[in-house]
């Protein structure tokens, strides 16, 4: 664990962005005593955070070379039930956390060959799964298509409805005392001199500026365009566009209950009978079209999984933006600015990592205690080998 200067006065913090990132670090922050002002260039809640599918999918989603990451997203998944139900607590708003678990399909042979390779390999990491037959499988979800050949089921990969998350969290933000300024960019962060990266003095917003002793970054995908930043302070962020379709149920009758994962799709389940169709992954800058193929895709890859999504009406269709960092794993805790603190880089494990962040972050503000869950993910592993080369790379790739 590193440690800065702990400190008995409540620092004041700015806020850059009301995810759930910013909403989730504001509330903790402003029910610990800091005077918070979050600053959200639209509406609170209603970018990436509201744009995911929700799946708290720490082990199916477990890929090769992401040893420190997956450490990470499992200490996470360990504080979900009981953050959900702290949040619930605070605020009386339903997260419609469910715990069915998530069962990964294979849709032919070929497949189950690939899903098999995956399974022998989350397995080795000693993960919680377990391999069925596609009887097995269509015995707990007896609509899956007939042709199933296998399966793999995570009981603890769970989910939570990602747009009530963000709900609850504005609303204890709001009960903390948090000033949420709405329709408000930040255009750059203020910073005085200094040798090793200076300080931050505040933000500058289009109303004007406004002082604070922390500012926090947690402007999601668009983290990489505030002005104001020294290279080494920049995060590498870009934006990956994911493309989803909102089908609806019967909620007295839906025809899955687990999350479902498929070849190229994952089927989301609310307990409101909305059923999430989720996701391309393109790198495609801020681009929002809905394109054919796209949709295309989607439904053409959940039909495969779950043919009964024939007869569902068709709700909503919609686009988000990931923060991805150039590593895919998140930007956590302290800068070389003093004063500069991360909460960005979340790709397409935010609503998961939301726990893990909002508590380590928080902690780091107010008590300088960098903890070590998130000590790897720091800013400064872009850029400690050889600083002007790294940040040269990190201007081109953002
Ligand atoms: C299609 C899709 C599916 C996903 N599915 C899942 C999933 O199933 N499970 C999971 O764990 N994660 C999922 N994710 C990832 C997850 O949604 C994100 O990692 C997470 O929401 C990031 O939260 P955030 O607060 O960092 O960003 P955001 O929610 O994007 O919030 C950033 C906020 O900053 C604001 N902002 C930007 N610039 C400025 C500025 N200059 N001044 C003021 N405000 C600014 C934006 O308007 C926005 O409100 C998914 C993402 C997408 C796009």
């Amino acid at each position: 664990m590193q440690h800065s200067e702990p400190s008995t006065v409540k620092p004041s913090v700015a806020i850059i962005g009301g995810g759930l990132c910013g909403l989730g670090i504001g509330w903790r922050l402003a029910a610990a005593g800091c005077a918070v002002d979050l600053f959200e260039r639209d509406k609170v809640g209603r970018s990436a955070s509201w744009a995911a599918a929700g799946m708290l999918a720490a082990n199916v989603e477990a890929e090769p070379g992401e040893d420190l990451l997956l450490s990470l997203d499992l200490e996470s998944q360990r504080r979900w039930p009981a953050f959900a139900t702290e949040l619930s607590a605070v605020t009386g708003v339903d997260l419609g956390y469910r715990d069915e678990g998530t069962i990964v399909v294979a849709i032919d042979r070929d497949d189950a060959e690939a899903l098999r390779f995956t399974y022998e390999f989350q397995k080795g990491l000693g993960l919680d799964i377990e391999w069925m037959t596609g009887g097995q499988a269509r015995r707990l979800e007896p609509h899956l298509s007939p042709g199933i050949p296998a399966a793999v089921r995570c009981a603890l990969d769970h989910q939570v409805d990602n747009r009530q998350l963000v709900v609850a969290l504005e609303k204890a933000c709001r009960a903390a005392g948090v000033v949420i300024h709405e329709n408000t960019p930040v255009t750059a962060v203020d910073i005085s001199g200094g040798a090793s990266g200076g300080r931050v003095s505040g933000v500058q917003t289009a109303t004007g500026a406004h002082r604070a002793d922390v500012v926090l970054m947690a402007a999601g995908a668009w983290s990489y365009d505030i002005d104001g930043l020294p290279p080494m302070a920049r995060p590498p962020v870009r934006p990956l566009k994911g493309q989803m379709l909102g089908l609806r149920m019967d909620p007295r009758a839906p025809i899955v209950d687990h999350v479902v994962w498929g070849p190229g799709i994952y089927i989301v389940p609310r307990k409101d009978g909305r059923l999430i169709l989720g996701a391309t992954v393109e790198d495609k800058g801020f681009d929002s079209d809905m394109t054919a193929g796209g949709v295309f895709r989607l439904l053409e890859s959940a039909w495969e999984a779950l043919p009964q999504i024939e007869e569902l009406p068709l709700d909503e269709m919609w686009v988000g933006f990931r923060p991805t960092s150039r590593d895919d794993a998140p930007i956590l805790g302290p800068t070389p600015v003093q004063g500069l603190v991360m909460a960005t880089g979340h790709h397409r494990n935010g609503i998961l990592l939301a726990p893990v962040t909002i508590d380590a972050v928080s902690d780091f503000i107010l008590n300088g205690a960098v903890e070590s869950a998130i000590e790897p993910f720091g800013i400064g592993r872009f850029y400690k080998r050889d600083d002007d080369q790294s940040s040269n790379r990190a201007e081109r790739r953002a």
